[in-house]
């Protein structure tokens, strides 16, 4: 079911948490919210789901109204048709899994039909065979996994997951992510999830929206908001990255890591440049066009090695990420390369 979030702020006293978010899902789609801790993403969560009394804006899920502040109208949890997860997925720990499992399903559910699909559910999530057993009985992947599938059980039509993956080890992680996403996908639930993950939410997602300070400071699909960076602060998401705060010259910016040139900005403008260090490229042997580092580290990392560099000039660090094992010893040269379009441009 599609949701419409219209110009929402919430404060908690002073704290103003939510600042003039505005968010559409289509029906069926899978939203995630990312952003640093304490920036907002749980308490759009809760007033989705009616938890926290919505203070200004308004909310409709198939365009009934939900909860419009201006009117009071505030529909309680239950009438949502909402799924939950939070991070705190606490199951009944004096009921077995299966009767929590099975907790949600109300009267007009089909039981057995649900039960069924429960049980190939739970084989698929790896908990074969754990519908009679305790929640203190399972490993906290374990209970993650049934607290997924007990929202997930009565079908709702909108699902809303806080952190979902939080307690899983990685390799578990992207097993429980490809699953659940399977499962949202064949039971045409609409999601927002949360993450601080931004692999998590570049892999999840049809649309993600990047929060910050309780604003929305980007929303797009996943690739648009990874290639098209609308601030330095989205474009410094997606892995280890390389900043620097310099002005415009003659129509261009002299950087330690070589010129480029910059049309868009007036001189004098200052600006902030972002260098994914995944974007950087080393080379053995000098050539024109390169700047010579010296090396201060080297990181192998399986298919990749991280190098820490210092560029002359330069007080920080220069990260830079290659594809391949790479060996140099520290205080050795490289000669670093950064391509035009890699260096993302802001004005501060
Ligand atoms: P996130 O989930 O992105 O980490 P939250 O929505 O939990 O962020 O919190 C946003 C801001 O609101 C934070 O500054 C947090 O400290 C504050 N906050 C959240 N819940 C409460 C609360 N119940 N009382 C007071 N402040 C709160
Ligand atoms: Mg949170």
């Amino acid at each position: 079911m599609s949701i419409s979030l219209n110009n929402i702020s919430h404060s908690y006293g002073q704290q103003k948490a939510l600042i003039d978010v505005d968010l559409q899902l289509q029906a069926g789609e899978i939203v995630a919210l990312l952003g640093p801790s304490g920036c907002g993403k749980t308490t759009l969560l809760r007033l989705i789901a009616g938890l926290e009394p919505l203070q200004q804006g308004d909310i409709s899920i198939a365009g009934l109204a939900m909860a419009v502040a201006s009117e009071g109208l505030q529909t309680p949890p239950e009438k949502r048709g909402i799924g939950m997860m939070f991070q705190d997925y606490a199951l009944f720990p004096h009921m077995t899994v299966g009767k929590n499992l099975e907790y949600g399903l109300a009267k007009h559910h089909d039981v057995d039909e649900r039960r069924a699909w429960l049980q190939q559910a739970m084989d698929k999530m790896g908990l074969k065979d754990m519908w009679d057993r305790y929640p203190h009985t399972l490993s906290g992947g374990q209970q993650q996994r049934v607290a997924l599938l007990r929202a997930l059980a009565p079908k709702p039509c909108i699902m809303l997951l806080d952190e979902p993956f939080s307690a899983l080890d990685e390799h578990l992680r992207q097993q429980v992510r490809e699953d659940t996403l399977d499962l949202l996908k064949s039971i045409g639930a609409s999601a927002v999830m949360v993450t601080h993950d931004p692999l998590e939410a570049l892999f999840m997602a049809d649309k993600v929206v990047v929060m910050d300070h309780g604003h929305i400071v980007q929303q797009g699909a996943p690739h648009e908001i990874y290639a098209s960076p609308a601030s330095a602060f989205v474009a410094a998401l997606f892995g280890p990255s390389n900043q620097f705060e310099l002005q415009v010259v003659e129509q261009g910016l002299v950087t330690p890591f070589g010129n480029i040139k910059q049309h868009q900005l007036a001189d004098d403008t200052n600006c902030k440049v972002i260098v994914r260090a995944k974007d950087v490229r080393l080379h053995q042997l000098e050539a024109p066009g390169l700047v010579a580092a010296e090396v201060i580290s080297v990181h192998p990392m399986g298919n990749e090695t991280h190098f820490r560099l210092r560029l002359p000039g330069a007080q920080q660090v220069f990260q830079a990420r290659v594809r391949d094992h790479w060996q140099a010893q520290a205080g050795a040269t490289v000669w670093v390369e950064v391509p035009n379009d890699a260096a993302f441009v802001f004005a501060a």
